[in-house]
């Protein structure tokens, strides 16, 4: 038993040094301090020893148990203090290192461009209206004073998806929902933005464009008013220098109608490349609204006179940012989007 007793105390305290981590030194308490463990098995074969054996050798496990105790928890100790150090050594954190950056998005040159339009006309009492993509036939023609085979329906090369229903070629339609929906109430004054189809595609037409109709009803509504919003309006999106021109132009839906330019932007009216040697650029198209128009609508054309404009969103993208190919703005080429 005194043999068994020391050959136990010299084993433990050699394989405590090989514990590399706390795992392990947990493993081998259990192997020697555990219900099942040599120490406590020792204890239970006290039964076989000589009863005035027993206080010698009980004394001498006793003497074992405590200091194997003692031994565990010191190499516990040192243990965890070599694991917070190597704790340290990994999860160290350089702090002179710059930081990792994250690219951040940005709005799109159409979007930007839209949210300035939106701001310039709701700042002069204009609301928001919106109308489907997917339209009647009705609605994109024909209550615009285009009924089937009238020859301005060819300047819109269209995508239908049956005789009566087609992607709409521009905002105007918005024009006969709105009225329609708020007649006999006055004034209407909305702008409409939102996507059209056409079938063009090269450097300065694509199949989808964003549009932004205008349309302002209510008495006595004349041509000075629509020449003064859209003075206006060009001069809050270009700078305050700029001039507009109004050129006579046709449109079924309005009459009069005009094309409506801008001085140009670049050289200011002196002429130059961008303006063709001109000194002018064209904006949009304007009107004042057909009678044909106002009554399909719901107002009494010899009561009320309204006017309205239609632009291009990404015509005034390319000429505020200074791009010269539509396509740069559908193909997500970030060298072109992430410019400021
Ligand atoms: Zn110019």
């Amino acid at each position: 038993m005194h043999e068994r007793i020391e050959k136990l105390r010299e084993t433990l305290a050699e394989d405590l040094k090989s514990a590399a981590d706390l795992k392990e030194l947990e493993a081998m308490r259990v192997r020697y301090l555990g219900k099942k463990g040599e120490v406590t098995l020792l204890m239970r074969k006290m039964g076989e020893v000589p009863a005035e054996e027993r206080p010698f050798f009980g004394k001498l496990l006793n003497e074992l148990k405590k200091s194997a105790e003692g031994l565990f928890d010191n190499r516990k100790a040192e243990l965890e203090s070599k694991d917070a150090a190597n704790r340290w050594e990994r999860e160290r954190i350089d702090v002179t290192l710059p930081g990792r950056s994250f690219s951040v998005g940005r709005k799109h040159p159409i979007t930007l461009v839209l949210e300035e339009i939106e701001e310039i006309f709701t700042c002069m009492g204009f609301k928001i209206a919106e109308g489907p993509d997917v339209e009647l036939d009705y609605y994109n023609f024909e209550a615009l004073n285009m009924p089937p085979e009238h020859p301005a329906r060819d300047m819109q090369d269209s995508f239908y998806i049956n005789p009566e229903v087609l992607l709409r070629t521009h905002t105007s339609p918005v024009e006969v929902r709105t009225m329609e929906a708020q007649a006999p109430e006055l004034p209407v004054r909305i702008i409409s933005p939102g996507k059209v189809y056409r079938r063009d595609d090269d450097v300065t037409h694509s199949p989808m464009f964003h549009q932004v109709e205008g349309l302002v009803v209510d008495r006595g509504i004349t041509f000075a008013d629509l020449k003064g919003t859209l003075l206006m309006f060009a001069r809050e999106m270009f700078g305050k220098d700029r001039e507009i021109r109004l050129r006579p132009s046709f449109f079924p839906f309005t009459e009069p109608s005009a094309e409506v330019d801008i001085s140009c932007i670049v050289c200011n009216g002196k002429g130059c490349r961008v303006c063709g040697g001109t000194g002018w650029l064209e904006i949009l198209g304007s009107g004042m609204s057909h009678p044909h128009v106002l009554r399909v609508s719901g107002y009494d054309p010899e009561e009320v006179t309204g006017y309205a404009f239609g632009m291009g969103v990404e015509r005034i993208a390319m000429l505020k940012y200074g791009i010269d190919d539509i396509r740069l703005f559908y193909t997500n080429d970030l060298r072109m989007l992430s410019q400021r």
